[in-house]
């Protein structure tokens, strides 16, 4: 039994359904299911018994003890956050709440739970905590992509709060000798993407007509990974990874925004049954956002070295595999857009 926080939201989803298909082994699943919460992402697992949902806040220490007592888990997978930057910019608090303070009452609980395990359980045990790149900030151009010793440097409320996190998940390991593991990695992309995010949000707005929003000049470069490897490079880190080290996953797939969205443009012309014209012609710039960082970029290597995990996705071909899957699921793409997400999006995209 593994506990997984956070396994309703895009990449935690991905991970349960992906887990489930590797192994028998059974998923507790907490989460608190906020807007970005969607169970109907797990849909196909609603009669598998190898799947627990719990609805329930990380940050409720006292919970999160019983559900350990309860379930008995041999590691713990740590996705539970809020992670949206644009998001952290206009009401940081909810940031602070969930990704320091929860990720602190989570650490609290786990540790009192693997204090009292039975010695060769103790040893079993392994927090593993996902956590971005972003919180080494900003590359210039000819800068050396970010290795697992670059200094931090977060520069939104988003970063700075996973940085934080990030830290006490390494006092537990150096303070407490707790079995930790940390992964940093960069942008994901794939099924079940929020459609506030920068790929889901230009696919489904082009279908629907809509503005497709370009912060500045479109040159901010961001390294692209299908979510698919992902969460096979947590599934090698969690089983083989060395106790308190950090391991940086990425796609080796540098991209300028702009170019994302001109290739996902071009790619639904062509797939696209209802595409008319050029997509491309929908494209607005839009202001930049406030402290927008310049470049990311992944050194992926130890995790190679060590671990031997490759992206099994390029670009080009995970690219194709989304746009198809958004194309194929409008129904999800519906249900997604209603409610909480329509309000947040209109007020915070409409009048720019
Ligand atoms: P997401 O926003 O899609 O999902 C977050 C999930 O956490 C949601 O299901 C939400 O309901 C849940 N949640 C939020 N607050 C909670 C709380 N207090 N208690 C319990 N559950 C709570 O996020 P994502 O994109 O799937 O990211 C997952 C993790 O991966 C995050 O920690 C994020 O920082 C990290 N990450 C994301 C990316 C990316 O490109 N999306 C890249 C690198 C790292």
């Amino acid at each position: 039994m593994i506990l997984v926080t956070g396994g309703a939201g895009f990449i935690g989803s991905n991970f349960v359904l992906d887990w489930l298909v590797q192994s028998d082994e059974p998923v507790v699943n907490l989460d608190k299911l906020t807007y970005a919460g969607n169970l109907n992402n797990l849909a196909s697992l609603n009669q598998d018994p190898r799947h627990i949902f719990v609805q329930g806040d990380i940050g409720d220490q006292a919970h999160v003890a019983r559900l350990l007592a309860e379930h008995r888990p041999r590691a713990i997978v740590h996705f539970a956050a809020e992670s949206h930057v644009d998001r952290s910019i206009s009401g940081p608090a909810a940031f602070i709440e969930t990704n320091v303070n929860g990720s602190f009452a989570l650490l609290e609980a786990a540790r009192a739970y693997w204090s009292a395990l039975a010695a060769a359980d103790k040893e079993a045990f392994r927090f593993l905590h996902v956590s971005t790149d972003e919180v080494y900030g900003s590359l210039g151009p000819d800068d050396a992509p970010f290795s697992e010793t670059t200094p931090y440097a977060p520069n939104s409320p988003y970063s700075a709060s996973k940085a934080a996190s990030d830290h006490l998940v390494r006092a537990y390991h150096h303070t407490y000798g707790m079995p930790v593991l940390t992964t940093n990695c960069s942008n994901n992309y794939g099924p079940y993407h929020f459609p506030e995010k920068l790929i889901p949000l230009i696919i489904t707005n082009a279908r629907a007509g809509k503005a497709l929003p370009i912060y500045g000049d479109g040159q901010q470069v961001r390294d692209w990974l299908y979510v698919s490897d992902h969460c096979a490079a947590i599934r090698r880190v969690l089983a083989d990874g060395r106790l308190g080290e950090v391991y940086n996953v990425g796609g080796w797939n540098e991209k300028a925004n702009l170019d994302v969205v001109h290739t996902l443009c071009d790619i639904l012309d062509q797939l696209d049954p209802k595409a008319q014209g050029s997509y491309r012609e929908q494209i607005t710039y839009v202001q930049d956002r406030p402290g927008h960082d310049r470049r990311y970029a992944i050194d992926a290597r130890k995790l190679e070295r060590e671990l031997g995990w490759k992206p099994a996705e390029t670009f080009e071909s995970g690219i194709r595999k989304t746009v198809q899957w958004f194309l194929d699921h409008q129904d999800w793409v519906c249900d997604v857009q209603s409610g909480d997400y329509l309000k947040w999006i209109d007020k915070n995209y409409a009048q720019r």
